[in-house]
């Protein structure tokens, strides 16, 4: 039997869930174990939602980050990428068409043109102690 779990917050999908779907204006994103995704965000939204995780081990002055921006118009949806408004990396060719899912590794995909590069770019965030992509002090991730 398998459980659909739906949330906003990664921390609580690293730590009841097996694999994770990142959905955006009502496409899956990204997809993989939930290892692979928070080791390895592959897509600027999924980075988007780590960066800006709460959780007790931030200070009271830290700031928490923010995605710019808001969702897009489900009845009118940009051409292209549909997080394009909102995206750093966006540049023409995310609003010339959709980004296929694209292989990051087995069972891990994320739609996005950049995918490939950003799966390579360790994030400068923390999102949470002890989370799945915390080094381990022994090399392994
Ligand atoms: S396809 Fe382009 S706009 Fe969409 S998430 Fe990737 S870099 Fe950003």
């Amino acid at each position: 039997m398998g459980v659909i779990f739906v949330t906003h917050d990664l921390s609580v999908a690293a730590q009841i869930a097996d694999k994770v779907a990142v959905m955006y204006a009502g496409r899956i994103v990204e997809y993989g174990s939930v290892r692979d995704v928070l080791m390895r965000p592959s897509h600027p939204y999924t980075r988007g939602l780590l960066a800006s995780t709460i959780h007790g081990g931030r200070s009271r002055d830290a700031e928490v980050m923010a995605i710019p921006g808001s969702p897009p118009d489900m009845r009118r949806l940009p051409p292209g990428c549909s997080f394009a408004l909102r995206c750093g990396y966006a540049d023409r060719e995310c609003t010339a068409s959709v980004p296929a899912a694209t292989p990051i590794a087995a069972a891990h995909t994320a739609a996005c043109f950049k995918a490939g590069h950003l799966s390579g770019v360790v994030p400068q965030h923390r999102p949470w102690p002890g989370w799945p992509g915390e080094p381990r002090g022994d090399g392994e991730r």
